[in-house]
């Protein structure tokens, strides 16, 4: 998303006459787009700008911020930024700019439809919904990004008809909660249905999705993995935990059964569809036995891929008010136990690749090989490729693998 943003960014930037650098010692003016989900972030953030702010001394700099940004941090970055804005009033950024003050204005979602300077002339992530209305006891977002708002069905429509036009071969639609896209007209498609549309779009290329949240994934969307020719076969489907008394601690509005099921029912229409997943270890409260349902589940649904975070408090959430009581070593150490069980999941999972032959989007040729995703989402290196692949499908018998990555040779 914070990707999506910088583009976008760039887009009002260049009409005021800025263009990109690639070295921060030429910028005139620079824009720190926050993450706020995790501490880490935003500690990275307050070192930079000092940073920024000895440069400020020898020449002349402008410093924004953007992004995520919780209204805590937002009151101590106003003193060592010039400007701090909220992303949805990117369409004033001008007038900010000028005034070196925020607007009180909230121009919901209209950034959205500002057409963004694509980094890539292959892959693009399009963004169709912003915000969150889940309120998980842990989550900045809810916070720093407003209540969910959907994008209109014919903007998102056309910027993709465009893209597949010039060329493009991988759309990323993107949302806090890509599923739940709809809820909050009554005149838009749901998600569902929205895939449809963007499926039928003439062109050959691939539609993915991020982030989907358990409770908006419908039967008729788990249908579009075979309804779809163009749509992966790969699904991103945050757990966070796998005890029901943490997840409700947590309120995330699921059990581990219901979830399970879900799974199970995504296998049965689509058996070798890539399954990743989000897991928080150490949430407040979270006993030995209950991280060991994480461990059991994490061996029962056999993920491709996990993307496993120490708990980390939030100012302002509800759990923030809870004890942080599962010491740093002991995060350390659940988030050690769950990579190694992955480890050996995702080794399971990528065996199979070897010996078959795989569509994959050739992204870019370093040292002799070309590397890109297949529609699995499984980074492969290729050998017997060039350079002139690269923004193209090209079709590689997989040879070796390993737990993180396949090995292919071109056809
Ligand atoms: N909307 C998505 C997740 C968005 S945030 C969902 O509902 O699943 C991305 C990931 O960051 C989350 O899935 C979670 O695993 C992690 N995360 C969010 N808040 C966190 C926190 N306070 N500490 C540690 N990890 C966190
Ligand atoms: Fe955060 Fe996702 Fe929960 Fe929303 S659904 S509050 S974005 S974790």
């Amino acid at each position: 998303m914070n990707n999506s943003d910088a583009e976008r960014i760039e887009t009002v930037l260049n009409g005021l006459g800025y263009k990109k650098t690639g070295k921060e010692k030429d910028a005139d003016l620079i824009v720190a787009v926050a993450c706020s989900v995790r501490q880490a972030a935003i500690d990275r953030i307050h070192g930079k700008v000092r940073n920024w702010q000895r440069e400020k001394q020898k020449r002349k700099l402008v410093t924004v911020l953007t992004g995520c940004v919780l209204a805590t941090d937002k009151k101590k970055f106003t003193e060592s930024f010039d400007l701090v804005f909220n992303i949805e009033n990117l369409t004033l950024l001008p007038e900010m700019l000028h005034s070196m003050k925020e607007t009180d204005v909230r121009e919901r979602g209209k950034y959205l439809t500002l057409k963004p300077m694509h980094s890539s002339g292959f892959q693009a992530l399009v963004p169709i919904m912003t915000g969150c209305n889940n309120f998980c006891a842990y989550c900045a977002v809810p916070f720093t990004r407003g209540r969910e708002y959907s994008r209109p069905a014919e903007d998102i429509i056309s910027e993709v008809k465009e893209l597949v036009e010039n060329g493009c071969k991988e759309i990323t639609l993107l949302g806090q909660n890509v599923n739940s896209y709809g809820n909050d007209k009554k005149d838009l498609p749901n998600f569902a249905e929205l895939l449809s549309k963007i499926n039928d779009i003439p062109g050959d290329f691939w539609i993915r999705y991020i982030t989907s949240h358990p409770k908006d994934m419908s039967q008729d969307l788990i249908k579009k993995f075979v309804q779809c020719s163009k749509v992966c076969g790969y699904l991103h489907l945050p757990l966070q935990a796998g005890s029901s008394e943490v997840l409700k601690n947590m309120n995330r509005n699921y059990t581990y059964e219901h979830y399970k099921n879900l799974i199970e029912r995504v296998r049965a229409v689509k058996p070798n569809i890539a399954i990743s997943t989000d897991i928080i270890v150490g949430f407040p409260g979270e006993t030995i036995e209950q991280f060991e349902d994480t461990m059991e589940a994490f061996k029962d649904l056999k993920y491709d891929m996990a993307y496993i975070a120490q708990y980390s408090p939030r100012s302002g959430t509800k759990a923030a008010s809870f004890d942080d009581n599962v010491d740093k070593k002991e995060k350390k150490r659940r988030l050690k136990v769950l990579t190694e069980i992955l480890a050996g999941t995702a080794l399971e999972k990528n065996k199979k690749y070897v010996g078959q032959t795989e569509k994959v989007l050739a992204e870019k040729f370093e040292k002799g090989l070309l590397f890109g995703h297949t529609d699995s989402f499984k980074l492969v290196a290729i050998s017997g490729g060039s350079k002139e692949y690269v923004g193209n499908f090209v079709q590689v018998i997989i040879t070796d693998n390993n737990p993180w990555a396949l090995e292919g040779t071109m056809v």
